[in-house]
C-alpha cells in the first residue's frame, strides 16, 4: 500500500452500471471482497432507460432503475461495498495499484476492473453547452416532461434517437427526428415503432439533416434552431454546395441522442490499450481471459470494451467475465509476486 492510501482492497471495480454490478455480485460470491466505485452517473446509462423489455426474465419488463437497484442489492448482500467516488487516474506500473480518485482520496488494490462505462456524446455546435440543461438535454426520460406540449427536436438515427422521439410523443406537441443521412442506423423493431407515429403524425423524420446552432437563453430555453439539408446526406460538410438549403425551424427542446463516448480517461497514463476513440482494447477470442487488458491485473467490462453490441446482457456478461477472471488472476497473485520479488533481486 502506498503512503497516502487510505484503504488496500482486493479489487476495485469502477462503475455501478449492469457490467460494474454484475463484477460485484460475481466477485463477492468468490470471496473477493470488492469496493465498487459509483461515478457521476450513477447505476449507468440503464437509469435514463424507462422501459427495459429486451432483459431476459422479466417478460413484463421492468425499469431501468428497478434493474439497477435490484443488481445492486444483490451485489451488497453478497458482500460488495458500494461507495460515491469517480476515478481520475490508476497508476498500472504499481504493485498494488494506485487508484485515485476527484475528491483526493487514494486506494490501493491488487486487480482493477474498469466498468465505467460511457457517457452521451454531444454536437460541439454554437449555443449547446449555454443551453445545456436548458432545453437541451442527452435524455428524454430525464427531462422530455419539461417540455410538456413543445414541439422538440431528437438528433440522430440510432435505437437511443428511436426510443427518445417515441417516448416524447406523450408530452410533445410534435416530435422531429433529425438525421444526417438516407438510412438509419437504428433496428428495425424501433423503426416500425417510429413510423406508426409518423403515421399518426405525432413524429416527422428529418433525413439528410443536421443541426448548426442552437438559439435561445438560460432564462426563456431554447427558441428555434438552424438545420441545414443536402439529399446526399451530412450536410455540414456541404454547406457551400448548392443542394444544400440552411433554415431557422422552431422547437422547444432538443434532445442528442448519437451515441456515447468511453470513459476511459483514467487509463492514459497506463499501459492499457485503448482505440482512436478511448474503448479498452481488451483480450477477447476463446477461454479465459478475454477481459485481460495489456496490464495484467487490469480488466475491462461494459460499454468501456463494447462499441458494437452495448446491451443490458452483454454488459452483464462482460462483468460476469470480469470477475472471473480478475478471480483466476489473484489466486495466481502470489506466484506473480514472488516471482517478480526473485527478478527484482536477480536484478541487484
Ligand atoms: P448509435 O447506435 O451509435 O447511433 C448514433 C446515431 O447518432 C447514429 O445514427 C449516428 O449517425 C448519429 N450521429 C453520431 N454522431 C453524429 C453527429 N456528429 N452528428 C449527427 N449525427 C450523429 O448510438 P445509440 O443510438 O446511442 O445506441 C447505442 C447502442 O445502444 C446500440 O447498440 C443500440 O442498439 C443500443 N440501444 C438499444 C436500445 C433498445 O433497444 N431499447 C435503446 C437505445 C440504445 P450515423 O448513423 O450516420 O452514424
Amino acid at each position: 500500500m502506498t503512503d497516502d492510501a487510505i484503504e488496500h482492497r482486493r479489487l476495485i471495480v469502477a462503475g455501478t452500471g449492469i457490467a460494474g454490478l454484475t463484477a460485484a455480485i460475481y466477485a463477492a460470491r468468490s470471496n473477493n471482497d470488492p469496493l465498487v466505485l459509483e461515478g457521476d452517473e450513477p447505476g449507468g446509462q440503464l437509469t435514463l432507460t424507462s422501459e427495459v423489455e429486451n432483459y431476459p426474465g422479466f417478460p413484463e419488463g421492468l425499469s431501468g432503475p428497478d434493474l439497477i437497484n435490484k443488481m445492486k442489492e444483490q451485489a451488497s448482500q453478497f458482500g460488495s461495498d458500494l461507495e460515491h467516488g469517480i476515478v481520475t487516474a490508476v497508476e498500472g506500473d504499481e504493485r498494488p495499484f494506485r487508484v485515485e480518485l476527484r475528491d483526493g482520496t487514494v486506494y490501493t488494490c491488487d486487480a482493477f476492473i474498469a466498468a465505467s462505462g460511457a457517457s452521451a456524446r454531444t454536437l460541439g455546435v454554437p449555443g449547446e453547452d449555454e443551453l445545456m440543461g436548458y432545453g437541451v438535454s442527452t435524455c428524454a426520460t430525464c427531462d422530455g416532461a419539461f417540455f410538456r406540449g413543445e414541439d422538440m427536436l431528437v438528433v440522430g438515427g440510432g435505437d437511443a434517437a428511436m426510443e427518445e422521439a417515441h417516448f416524447l410523443t406523450k408530452f410533445a406537441d410534435t416530435v422531429y427526428i433529425a438525421h444526417r443521412r438516407e438510412e438509419f442506423r437504428a433496428e428495425d423493431y424501433w423503426i416500425d415503432k417510429v413510423q406508426k407515429k409518423v403515421e399518426s403524425g405525432e413524429i416527422e423524420i428529418m433525413r439528410n439533416t443536421e443541426l448548426l446552432e442552437l438559439h435561445g437563453s438560460q432564462e426563456d430555453g431554447v427558441d428555434h434552431v438552424t438545420l441545414a439539408r443536402n439529399d446526399e446526406g451530412y450536410p455540414s460538410e456541404k454547406l457551400d454546395d448548392e443542394g444544400t438549403e440552411t433554415f431557422d425551424f422552431d422547437v422547444g427542446a432538443v434532445f442528442m441522442a448519437i451515441g456515447h463516448t468511453p470513459n476511459t480517461g483514467y487509463l492514459e497514463d497506463t499501459d492499457v490499450e485503448l482505440d482512436e476513440t478511448g474503448y479498452i482494447v481488451a483480450k477477447g477470442g476463446k477461454g479465459g481471459g478475454q477481459t485481460a487488458t495489456d496490464v495484467e491485473g487490469i480488466f475491462g467490462a461494459g460499454d468501456v470494451v463494447d462499441y458494437h453490441y452495448q446491451q443490458a446482457v452483454t454488459a452483464a456478461g462482460m462483468g460476469c467475465k470480469a470477475a472471473i477472471d480478475a478471480d483466476e488472476y489473484l489466486e495466481d497473485l502470489p506466484e506473480v509476486e514472488a516471482e517478480s520479488e526473485a527478478a527484482a533481486e536477480a536484478d541487484d
